[in-house]
């Protein structure tokens, strides 16, 4: 069966990462992203080069029409779904709970916890033994906020990984007997450009002398447990979490 897959937000960070991994693995590759075609293009022209026949697609997690376009540009140019990466996500400001609008509250929700449940039920109408598909892997992006809370940071952000966590456990039971395996990594303080979002893009060098192995993250290091988890060498592998947290 060829291997196809779905990275979405994969334009920097740990999405570009997997990208970069799945390329090497032999997928056939479409790298999502919102707004930086720029930099959505330069992951392009890196995968192509390790051989890997791949698309960019410009869409909104958050907007069915949007993820439908995505799907629908897959099935053409592509074929047919075998992996998925919920990846996309953002955080707002450093703040507490009683500064936070609704406004923000409403984007973090849309995209960290509808974006993937939307992404999840396209995958699964074409993945889906049950719809006449052969299967297939998902791994959702969590963090390890999800258990921590992230006092006066970002705990709306932290909560939308929770709801994620808990939708990584229904849907791998939902689909377990119909091909489809579910699980979820959850990164602790990562090397990327997402600190920016919540107004510090230094804080994870700042923060290394609060994780017990003494340094962050790389975005390679979470790709690899990404990779492992859709291969079939997971395959007994259903509704877990690997926590990529250095020990935290
Ligand atoms: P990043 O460097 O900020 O990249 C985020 C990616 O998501 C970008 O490609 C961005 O696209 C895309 N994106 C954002 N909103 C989107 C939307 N509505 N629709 C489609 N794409 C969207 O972040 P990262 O650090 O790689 O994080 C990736 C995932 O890991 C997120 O879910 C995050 O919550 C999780 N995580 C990160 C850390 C960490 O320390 N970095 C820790 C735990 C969990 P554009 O560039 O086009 O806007």
């Amino acid at each position: 069966m060829e291997k196809v897959i779905v990275i979405t937000g994969a334009s920097r960070g740990i999405g570009a990462a997997t990208a970069l991994l799945a390329a090497r693995e032999g997928y056939r590759i479409c790298i999502n992203y919102q707004t930086d075609e720029q930099a959505a293009h330069r992951v392009l022209e890196q995968v192509r080069e390790l051989g890997a026949e791949a698309i960019t697609v410009r869409a909104d997690v958050s907007i069915e029409d949007e993820v439908t376009h995505l799907f629908n540009r897959v099935d053409a140019e592509l074929g047919r779904v075998t992996a998925l990466v919920n990846n996309a996500g953002t955080v707002g400001q450093k703040s507490r709970v009683e500064e936070m609008s609704e406004f923000r509250l409403l984007k973090i929700m849309k995209t960290n916890v509808v974006g993937p449940i939307l992404c999840a039920k396209h995958a699964v109408q074409r993945m889906s033994t049950l719809h006449g598909g052969q299967g297939g892997s998902i791994v959702n992006v969590s963090s390890v906020a999800a258990r921590l809370g992230s006092p006066s940071e970002y705990v709306d952000y932290a909560a939308s990984k929770g709801a994620l966590d808990t939708f990584t456990v229904g849907l791998s039971r939902e689909v377990a007997g119909e091909g489809i395996r579910v699980n979820a990594v959850r990164p602790g303080y990562i090397h990327t450009d997402f600190h920016a979002l919540s107004g510090d893009p230094d804080r994870v060098s700042k923060l290394e002398s609060t994780i017990p192995m003494g340094r962050g993250g790389q975005a390679s290091e979470v790709a690899e447990a990404i990779i492992w988890l859709l291969s079939d060498k997971a395959s007994y592998s259903t509704g877990t979490f690997v926590d990529l947290g250095g020990g935290r």
